[in-house]
């Protein structure tokens, strides 16, 4: 499982980063960063949900294997 990013959307709320720290950071603005390029560690794919579902720019999606590196 992995997650993609759109940087052009986030705003800096650091939800993901609060929810999920093993898969988000931030960087000195608060703007969000991946960690591992999006790799989501196994058992964690339940905080990867919720960053998703928590993120006010839906700047955060599932990279689909199928349809992986886009990020619209
Ligand atoms: S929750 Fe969304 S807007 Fe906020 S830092 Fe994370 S990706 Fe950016």
């Amino acid at each position: 499982m992995r997650v993609l990013l759109d940087l052009e959307r986030c705003q800096g709320h650091n939800r993901c980063y609060a929810l999920a720290p093993e898969i988000f950071d931030v960087d000195d603005y608060g703007i969000a960063v991946l960690l591992d390029d999006g790799e989501v560690p196994p058992g964690l794919e339940d905080k990867a949900m919720l960053a998703i579902a928590n993120c006010p720019e839906f700047a955060i999606s599932l990279a689909d294997s199928t349809n992986a590196g886009t990020a619209s």
